[in-house]
């Protein structure tokens, strides 16, 4: 069983036998019943975990000390067996377009990217879930880069936590949530689940459904569970209409071809003023004819959805040819005229690698005093992900 799924009687055991072993203890990786639970397991009163969820999110303090409508004995205690796991900002980098790309340090020194992508009113910022991925999608440069691990929920959650800080002073707001940088966030099913419990919190970060996106390939047993168990707006990298095609592009669809990955779209829980997103990136040659598109349109016509067309945007460690402009503003019009509600997304923040489609996912982070574990530069490859402004409409 999970540590964050025990019972009170759980925590219990856990606690006398584990509590030394600080690395199972922080804070952000305990949903509001979680804590409660671990509270109770101690002899405290379950009404702290209220107030551990207002200091954590919504007033974003990282120190136990600072919480101070705790009692003094409460907070002795808390120090000893818990933390509040806080990622550091190893790099930031704005584009003109304003689009803001920021590198995380873990723990384990590891590396994790989050982007800022504001388009008026609306802040998004997309965000994390695994150190690389091991789907394989062929123009995907975090791909390349294999897996390494799944984050935390703390470290989900800490991205739109910390995000928020540096935003602080400028006095945004991030409005909009998608999970949609490193990694496959149905590979890591439980941990998103419980991020999105606590970025919805009330009293915390107080995201509502709408306003939170989670993306996938592909992963169709995890679709449904992601259906059963939260609320969110879904997205699907879709990227092909025949499953030839989406079986080079996407490793995945040799398990889950579009046959089943469309009928967990049909069952997916669509609340009625909801439509579910389909990212389709261009590619020159491979799937922007006309062909494509008239398969596309046969798929997606009895779903409630919206398309995003994304032209590829070249990398030279990838095969893939962006397509010309009359020939993506074709593929559209092809759509359109169908009755498919599509969008040409622009790219964003191309100069930092942060675009549609172009994040070649190299950030330099320059070596300062104290990171002596680092011989020299590092170059961490974040992928070529796909960044959305529109999500949760
Ligand atoms: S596109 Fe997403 S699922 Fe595919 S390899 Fe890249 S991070 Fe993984």
């Amino acid at each position: 069983m999970p540590v964050s799924r025990l019972t009170a009687c759980g925590w219990k055991f856990f606690y006398k036998h584990m509590k030394k072993d600080t690395s199972f203890s922080d804070l952000k990786d305990l949903t509001r019943t979680e804590l409660a639970a671990f509270l109770l397991a101690d002899g405290k009163e379950r009404y702290r975990a209220d107030q551990i969820v207002r200091w954590l999110y919504r007033q974003r303090v990282n120190d136990i000390a600072a919480m101070t409508n705790l009692s003094r004995v409460c907070r002795e205690w808390l120090e000893t067996v818990a933390v509040v796991g806080q990622l550091s900002l190893a790099a930031r980098e704005t584009a003109v377009d304003g689009t803001e790309k920021l590198l995380w340090e873990l723990d384990d020194g590891q590396g994790i990217e989050s982007v800022l992508i504001p388009d008026g009113e609306r802040l998004t910022l997309c965000i994390s879930t695994q150190v690389g991925c091991r789907q394989g999608c062929r123009f995907c440069l975090t791909a390349r880069q294999g897996f390494v691990r799944s984050l935390r929920v703390g470290e989900i959650v800490d991205q739109v936590v910390q995000a928020q800080n540096l935003l602080a002073e400028s006095g945004r707001r991030i409005t909009n949530i998608v999970f949609m940088g490193m990694g496959e966030p149905l590979d890591n099913l439980e941990a998103v689940v419980r991020a999105v419990e606590i970025m919805k919190y009330d009293d915390g970060l107080a995201f509502s459904s709408r306003r939170i996106t989670v993306s996938t390939c592909g992963l169709v047993p995890q679709m449904a569970e992601l259906g059963r168990r939260v609320e969110v707006s879904l997205a699907v990298s879709l990227n092909a209409a025949d499953d030839g095609i989406r079986s080079r592009l996407m490793p995945v669809n040799r398990h889950w071809p579009l046959g089943e990955l469309l009928a967990a779209c049909r069952a997916w829980p669509l609340k009625p003023s909801r439509r579910i997103t389909f990212e389709y990136i261009l590619i020159a040659g491979l799937n922007d004819r006309p062909e494509d598109a008239r398969r596309l349109v046969g798929l997606l016509a009895p779903l409630k959805c919206k398309v995003n067309l994304i032209p590829f945007n070249e990398a030279p460690e990838l095969p893939c040819r962006t397509p010309a402009a009359a020939t993506v503003n074709a593929f559209q019009e092809r759509l359109l005229a169908s009755g498919l509600m599509t969008i040409v997304r622009k790219s964003r923040g191309a100069e930092i690698s942060a675009a549609c489609g172009q994040l070649r996912g190299k950030v330099r982070i320059q070596e300062t005093g104290d990171r002596s574990r680092d011989s020299g530069d590092i170059i961490q490859d974040s992928g070529n992900k796909l960044q959305e402004t529109d999500f949760g409409r």
